[in-house]
């Protein structure tokens, strides 16, 4: 399969607040962020694209349990629970994307511009990894097949939060059967 100029890998929320530590953590949190280092110097190293998302809420975010939401307080706009995770090393060149300003944003591509960053480069191919599994990389994931893209996810590079038990291994699921081809990074790089 391999990676070129029209690929682009997709790293989803490596941030503090979803890592051991921070506020939703995902318990893989750090070997995550290893493993998309990994991925995204490979990426980079072949041409193609590296996107990172970050959660970023407003405090008094209506995600929020004060406002009545789902989670506790997290990925607050300029605190440490937003930033990314220290394992996590960025190349040159990674596009940033934030989401999540304004109305609840799971996945990459609702309330953001990655799209219309994607389609300006050219991309065609899209590999996906990060934190949750179950949340923002299954959201992701499904938004990045309905627009069109042929759809990776990498199930080396990749957490559930596992709220439920069964989760992270029904996301799985649910993007196998809409169209994502599940695969290790290394299978992704191989030409
Ligand atoms: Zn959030």
């Amino acid at each position: 399969m391999g990676v070129t100029e029209r690929d682009a890998l997709i790293i989803v929320d490596v941030q503090n607040d979803l890592c051991p530590g921070g506020a939703t953590p995902v318990a893989s949190g750090e070997a995550v962020a290893r493993a998309m280092t990994a991925a995204a110097a490979a990426f980079a190293q072949r041409g193609g694209a590296v996107f990172a998302t970050q959660d970023w809420h407003p405090s008094g975010h209506p995600s929020f349990a004060p406002q009545g939401g789902q989670w506790p307080e997290h990925c607050v706009q300029g605190s440490r629970g937003a930033e990314f995770h220290p394992a996590l090393t960025l190349p040159e060149g990674t596009v940033i994307v934030r989401k999540g300003a304004s109305k609840d944003a799971y996945s990459g591509f609702v309330d953001s511009d990655l799209d219309a960053q994607l389609r300006a480069r050219g991309i065609r191919r899209v590999a996906v990894g990060g934190l949750a599994a179950d949340y923002g990389v299954l959201n992701t994931v499904i938004d990045a097949l309905a627009n069109g893209y042929e759809t990776r996810m990498l199930t080396d590079a990749v957490g559930a939060l596992n709220v439920e038990p069964g989760d992270g291994e029904r996301a799985l699921h649910l993007m196998r059967i809409n169209g994502a081809e599940l695969t290790t990074l290394a299978e992704a790089l191989e030409e």
